[in-house]
């Protein structure tokens, strides 16, 4: 069993987070990709972010059709601070049937992860899909990690992966990025933009029913 794994604020969830999951599925020929929406971001404090439950809720209603998508609501269960470190040992240690699993994130994100809490642990645990986006493809293991860490990876050009010392890799794909962000999506709603065709319509209508974004 090949489990991806897909953590973000998804605040709210976008057609850009769905497709590239899409992609990342097929292209990994991954079993099942595991959404995970952050309970309590570390990164992203000074940020007002909707609750936990509407943003769970949208996750839900933009994945029902797929029975290869999954939401987890971990992070909330377990409380306190998200850290992606204590994710990936709950889905080894405590989710039976060992499984391989694919830590999925933008490359925004992945630039960042030096500030992750334990990050050179998590990479150890799980392998990464870093998904890359035109013009912002830096595929430069030494340029994003410090030169000790990136000089234990060795890059395998047929597979096209870094691969490190306990035998997890980096992956660096390039997908369909669709140029959406939640950011721009909460600024057009405040707006009172449209939104339409950026977020699934069960999305878009719970959004509007439950009046979120409306205020800075
Ligand atoms: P915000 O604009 O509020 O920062 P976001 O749109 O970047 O939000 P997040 O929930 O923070 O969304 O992102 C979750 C994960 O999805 C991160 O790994 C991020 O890099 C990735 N991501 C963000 N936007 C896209 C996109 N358009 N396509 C694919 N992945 C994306």
């Amino acid at each position: 069993m090949k489990w991806g794994l897909f953590g973000g604020t998804f605040d709210p969830i976008h057609m850009g987070h769905l497709r590239c999951a899409e992609e990342v599925r097929e292209l990994f020929h991954l079993d099942r990709v595991v959404f995970i929406p952050t309970a309590r971001q570390p990164l992203k404090t000074d940020q007002d972010i909707a609750p936990y439950d509407h943003r769970a809720r949208m996750v839900q209603l933009a994945i029902d059709d797929n029975p290869e998508f999954a939401l987890s609501d971990i992070e909330q269960q377990r409380g306190g601070t998200s850290y992606s470190i204590d994710t990936v040992t709950f889905f080894l240690n405590d989710v039976p049937k060992t499984r391989e699993l694919y830590f999925i994130v933008g490359q925004d994100a992945f630039h960042r992860i030096q500030e992750w809490k334990d990050w050179e642990e998590l990479l150890q645990r799980c392998h990464f899909i870093v998904m890359t986006r035109p013009g912002y493809e830096t595929v430069d293991l030494p340029s994003i990690l410090p030169e000790r860490t990136a000089a234990g990876y060795v890059y395998d050009d047929r597979s096209d992966e870094f691969t490190g010392p306990s035998g997890t890799s980096i992956y660096f794909r390039r997908l369909t990025f669709l140029e959406i962000s939640s950011t721009e999506i909460r600024a057009r709603l405040m707006k009172e933009q449209s939104i339409r065709y950026l977020v699934p319509e069960a999305v878009h209508r719970y959004i509007v029913m439950n009046g979120l974004y409306k205020t800075p």
